[in-house]
């Protein structure tokens, strides 16, 4: 059985995922902990994004037979993290899909306004037959994912997914309103916002604690 499913939000709901999710809230965790296993969770989540992925039978010889075997079959898959925190996905999800392409996604959050700002964007061609797997560990107000997204369907991208780690129910909300075509992963949905956007209870600011900046 996989991840329960509401409303194109999946809510990966595996052991493993949430014990690690809940050494990464302690707050004394260490940059060095924080950074391991939001890696560990990239790569666990990346098993739940992928496991509805097209499958094909191909002819292989095994030392002791013929038979026909599965791979993948489809479109090529890019992952999207959303600079900076999304990077901390990368590497678990490579892990897994070595051969992906990765288009990086630059945004940063007005502290002001909370509004997404663009100063970076860099992907391959050819989005438009392409699954696109965009990550960003925090859906709290929903802003950059919205953003990230919408430039990537400028970039004719017509099939993505979306990956985070913890949602506000704001986010979500915000997120479905603009894209009710992409799908949420995601391995919990938190209470609130709080008034600076963060989510509460929440871990903190995602990319200082994986980074070390604070
Ligand atoms: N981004 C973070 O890193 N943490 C939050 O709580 C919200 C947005």
């Amino acid at each position: 059985m996989g991840p329960m499913k509401i409303d194109n939000l999946h809510l990966v709901d595996h052991p493993l995922v949430q014990q690690k999710l809940t050494l990464m809230r302690q707050r004394d965790r260490s940059t060095k902990g924080f950074r391991e296993l939001l890696n560990e969770i990239g790569m666990l989540l990346c098993y739940e994004v992928t496991r509805d992925l097209p499958i094909e039978l191909i002819d292989i010889e095994t030392p002791v037979a013929s038979m026909k075997a599965p791979q993948i079959s489809g479109k090529k898959l890019t992952l999207a993290p959303i600079l900076r925190a999304g990077v901390g996905f990368l590497d678990g999800m490579l892990a897994l899909i070595p051969s992906a392409r990765v288009a990086h996604i630059g945004l940063y959050r007005d502290p002001r306004t909370l509004e997404a700002i663009e100063y970076y964007f860099k992907a391959p061609q050819d989005l438009s037959d392409r699954t696109i797997i965009l990550m960003d560990p925090m859906l709290a107000t929903g802003n950059s994912a919205c953003a990230a997204t919408t430039l990537l369907k400028l970039q004719g991208a017509k099939d993505i997914r979306f990956v985070c780690l913890l949602a506000a129910p704001e986010g979500v909300a915000q997120y479905q309103k603009q894209h009710g075509d992409v799908p949420i992963w995601t391995a919990a949905v938190d209470d609130r916002l709080n008034d600076h956007g963060y989510i509460v209870p929440g871990l903190g600011d995602a990319g200082d604690r994986m980074f070390g900046t604070r």
